[in-house]
């Protein structure tokens, strides 16, 4: 077992999940909500930690969580939280029920709208402490689970990241067993998210050696140890579904740092409500682009990149990452998605999304278009 106090306690490993009434009783919760969603219900994985709980509990479960958490979708998650009398929250799932369950968090201790929040409108000062959140993901991508960040499409139709240290679930209880079910498709998609987060977060500029250091060993094992493929090729490989797992969390613990303009765009497209993309896709796919736009303003850190994927020191990282795209089955571009330039708002989105700030070479709106139009291809 890995235990692993840095932004939270993290414990990673097989059967984990077995420590979650412990945890609830150090962190004082007596009634649970749990976060979900339905296919995880129907996968039977709710099941599976309403076991290990015992019959000690008598959680609360909210499945009402949408392919990307909105804003409606938490306020009624905070309706029956309230009539409930619940004082803690599990979140069970992938990043949608995370980002949801810290929503919650927040709503359930803090007075007013939730847009005031965001940390565009410099709302994260505004975050003080929330429920205690205990965190058990079901994919190995989004490391929402050690992460101070959530993303919610607010009312007004914004895709919005609100901020804080005070969103970071208390612990992480990360079991590999509750992933190994997960179908081909979504562990690429999940786990090119957390290949995202790991090379965002170090060609980010701000200067924070450690976290790079993390986001680099994230790379180790998923690319150069190839656990994302065999993870791919074999959904029970148990060794593949712990290292991704690790991954995964190594990749959010490095985006400390912030991310840069795969992860805006990526937002960007994510709020056309009508195609429902997945997150993880949406950065597998734009990646190369911005790769090769950033190139030259990454100092040596590339150099380090390709060593830790284990490429040679003349590799093309932007080729690299198109290569592994196609072996494991993610589209070749945002136009087979069904993005096209045409699509309103996601220059403009993209602009203003607050992960702009923090990509190595500044963008304006002319950038942003070129991109898209590499990307859509
Ligand atoms: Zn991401």
């Amino acid at each position: 077992m890995a235990t692993l106090n840095y932004l939270n306690t993290t414990h990673i490993d097989f059967g984990s999940r077995s420590m979650v009434a412990d945890t609830m009783k150090q962190l004082g919760i007596k009634r649970p909500m749990i976060v979900t969603d339905k296919g995880i219900v129907a996968a039977g994985i709710l099941d599976k930690v309403r076991e290990a709980m015992g019959n000690e509990f008598s959680p609360e479960i909210f499945d009402g969580t949408p392919e990307n958490p909105t804003e409606e979708a938490t306020l009624e998650a905070l309706a029956q939280y309230k009539a409930s009398g619940c004082d803690g929250i599990i979140s069970l799932g992938g990043g949608s029920s995370m980002d949801l369950a810290k929503g919650l968090g927040l709503l359930a201790t803090h007075d007013g709208d939730l847009t005031q929040f965001a940390a565009i409108e410099g709302g994260s000062a505004l975050i003080g402490e929330t429920t205690p959140h205990i965190a058990m993901p079901t994919t190995a991508g989004t490391g929402s689970e050690v992460s101070v960040g959530t993303v919610i499409i607010t009312k007004d139709g914004r895709k919005l990241i609100f901020a804080s240290q005070n969103l970071i679930p208390k612990v992480a209880l990360c079991d590999p067993e509750l992933t190994l079910g997960l179908p081909a498709r979504l562990t690429a998609a999940t786990g090119m998210d957390a290949i995202t987060h790991c090379i965002e977060a170090v060609i980010s500029p701000m200067d924070n050696p450690p976290a790079e250091a993390v986001g680099l060993d994230g790379l180790r094992r998923a690319f150069k140890m190839g656990y994302l493929e065999n993870a791919v090729a074999d959904g029970q490989d148990k060794d593949a579904r712990y290292n991704m797992m690790m991954a995964a969390s190594e990749g959010a613990m490095a985006f400390i740092k912030g991310l840069g303009a795969v992860h805006s765009m990526s937002h960007a497209c994510g709020r056309i409500k009508e195609l429902k993309l997945h997150h993880g896709t949406l950065n597998a796919v734009i990646l190369p682009a911005v790769l090769r736009y950033n190139a030259d303003f990454v100092g040596d850190k590339y150099d380090r990149i390709r060593e830790a994927m284990g490429l040679p020191a003349n590799a093309d990282l932007a080729d690299e990452i198109e290569a592994l795209n196609a072996r494991i089955g993610i589209p070749k571009n945002l136009g087979e998605m069904g993005v096209s330039m045409d699509t309103p708002g996601i220059v403009e989105n993209a602009v203003t999304d607050v992960s702009t700030f923090t990509n190595p070479r500044p963008l304006e709106a002319s950038d942003y278009e070129k991109l898209f139009e590499q990307a859509i291809g």
